[in-house]
Formats: C-alpha cells, sequence, structure tokens
C-alpha cells in the first residue's frame, strides 16, 4: 500500500465529493442514442493498490460504455496472437489528429499510426478475426476481459452494438480504405463486427480498474497470478497508452496527470501507476478532443495528492 501519511480513501472520497459538486461537466457523447441518454451528473472513480486493496467512490460500481477503453484489451490480445508481426500493420506514433481520421491513410499507404486511433483498432480486430466467426472473436474477447478483472458478470451492451453498426459510416469508409490497401484482410462488415462489439463492453469502474491490474504490475495480473503478457510488452502498452491513449488530446492528458490512460466516448479512462495503482474513472461529459472532462480533472487531482507519476524520483 501507500506510505502511512497518504490516506487514498479519503483522498478518493474527497475527488468524488469535489466532481459532483463541479461545475463544468463537459458533454456527453451524442454520435448514438444510448450514449446520450447517460445522465452527465453520474461520476464514479476507482483505485487499486497493488496488494489490491480497493478504494471506490461515487458510481464506482455502475457499468458504462468503455468504448474505446477496449482498445487497450483488444491490442493485448492481438499481441498474444501474432506477436510483434502486429507492428507491420499498425504503427506506434501518436497521430495529432481526430480519432477517427481518414488523411494520414493516404499518406502512409493504408498503415494506421497507432492502435488506439480508429483506424488502427480497426485493424486489430481484423487480427483478431483471423480465421474466426466474428462471433467467436468477439467472445474470445469477453473472456479475456472478464478473466483479466475476474468477473463473469461483464457484458457486451447490444443496443449500443446496434447503434454502433447503425451509424458507423465513418468506421465503415477506413476499414474500407485500409482494405484497398490489403491492410484489412476481411469483409469490412465482418471485420467492423468485432470492432463495434468490444466497443459496447459495459464495464464498471470497479470492473476496468480490475482488468486494468496487469499493466502496473509488468504485465503479471495480481489477481490471479498469471503472467498476461511478457514484461516488455506491458511497458510498450504502457507507452502506447502514454503518446496516443487520448486521441489529438494526449499531449495534454500526458502533460496534466503524467500516467499512461486510455480514454473513451463513453467517458471513461483507465489510468496506470505503475507499481503502484490501476486506476479508473468515468464521468459522462467529454471535453473538445473527445475525453472525459471531470475524468480527466480527477485524475489531475489523484496524482496532485499521491505524487504519482511514471516520472517519479521517489
Ligand atoms: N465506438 C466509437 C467509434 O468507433 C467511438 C470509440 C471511442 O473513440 O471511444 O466511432
Amino acid at each position: 500500500g501507500v506510505g502511512a501519511e497518504i490516506d487514498l480513501s479519503a483522498i478518493v472520497a474527497d475527488i468524488a465529493a469535489e466532481m459532483a459538486a463541479a461545475p463544468d461537466r463537459g458533454t456527453p457523447a451524442s454520435y448514438i442514442p444510448p450514449l446520450a441518454a447517460v445522465d452527465p451528473g453520474k461520476f464514479g472513480i476507482a483505485v487499486i493498490e497493488a496488494d489490491g486493496t480497493c478504494h471506490l467512490a461515487g458510481d464506482a460500481e455502475e457499468a458504462f460504455s468503455i468504448q474505446s477503453i477496449s482498445k487497450v484489451f483488444a491490442l493485448t490480445l492481438a499481441l498474444g496472437h501474432v506477436g510483434d508481426q502486429s507492428w507491420r500493420r499498425v504503427g506506434v506514433e501518436p497521430s495529432g489528429s481526430a480519432f477517427n481520421s481518414i488523411v494520414q491513410l493516404e499518406a502512409e499507404h493504408g498503415i494506421p499510426r497507432n492502435p488506439f486511433i480508429n483506424a488502427g483498432a480497426i485493424v486489430v480486430a481484423d487480427v483478431l478475426l483471423g480465421r474466426n466467426e466474428p462471433r467467436e472473436a468477439i467472445g474470445e474477447i469477453l473472456r479475456f476481459v472478464r478473466a483479466l478483472a475476474g468477473d463473469d458478470t461483464i457484458v457486451i451492451d447490444r443496443s449500443v452494438a446496434e447503434a454502433e453498426v447503425a451509424t458507423g459510416h465513418r468506421n465503415v469508409a477506413l476499414a474500407s480504405y485500409m482494405r484497398s490497401f490489403g491492410n484489412i484482410e476481411h469483409d469490412v462488415e465482418r471485420t467492423l463486427g468485432v470492432y463495434f462489439h468490444q466497443c459496447a463492453l459495459a464495464m464498471s469502474c470497479r470492473q476496468l480498474a480490475l482488468a486494468g491490474r496487469f499493466l502496473m504490475a509488468d504485465g503479471l495480473n495480481p489477481g490471479t497470478g498469471r503472467q498476461v503478457v511478457s514484461a516488455l510488452r506491458a511497458r510498450r502498452i504502457g507507452a502506447l497508452m502514454m503518446m496516443c491513449g487520448h486521441y489529438d488530446g494526449s499531449g495534454e492528458f500526458a502533460f496534466r496527470v503524467g500516467l499512461p490512460g486510455k480514454s473513451g466516448v463513453g467517458g471513461g479512462i483507465l489510468a496506470v501507476a505503475p507499481g503502484r495503482a490501476s486506476i479508473a474513472v468515468w464521468s459522462p461529459g467529454l471535453n473538445e478532443r473527445g475525453n472525459s472532462q471531470l475524468g480527466t480533472l480527477a485524475l489531475e487531482r489523484l496524482v496532485q495528492r499521491t505524487g504519482w507519476s511514471v516520472f517519479e524520483a521517489d
């Protein structure tokens, strides 16, 4: 646990109380009805320490749509399937562009900049599809996330997945465009079926922080004692989260929070303080870059009060 001078439970409770009273909550995503319908007053935080001690506050037990946070788990699984071969099909550079940008794909011959923008995540979904049916690949992702969190109650929200299918024209364009370069191997409907369903995973802050534990522990899931990925791979996933985890707002997140993190348009953020904690926050209102307004603020306050940073000198 943390030093005696830090009362983590009190810090987490204080932050939740401050966020409940925050005047500027951002704007929830509106591109699909199920996300637009979520109460913008929600805020949850879960902090799980290296020893398993769990601190929850606010709406930490309420499931929300994890959206792009799923890209971390999908990438982890794909690296397990095809290893470093993955890096022939997707890069490791921050994009500096919006999450759904298509422009860079032309100059870079259908190779997305990183696995956390939509184009990159669609390639990862294509890797996971492999020789399987979409239903099987989706089932594998769900089983993986359940195993990471140690919680078989985690589900995919069908209404969210169906709304994504109905409105995801931009993602169809990205997938088709990459297919024209040979970087998508399946019919785009099949690959996107996998992608849309992974985005529709519904998890609480507690479940998400549990699932992220392997990233704070050099690839070892302290809950199961199993090595999920090698230490090197866990560190590389962390590096990508740091550089690319918040779309074109990744620099600002690193500047304010100083931890690897991945956001989703549902208003969730998974962040990792290596060796110390796995952290999940959720508040549906987004800032102008599509990242949770209060989630970011809460993480900023958490690191100010704990001293956690990947740059800390100890
Ligand atoms: N699932 C949505 C999409 O692909 C958004 C994912 C996100 O950025 O959180 O358009």
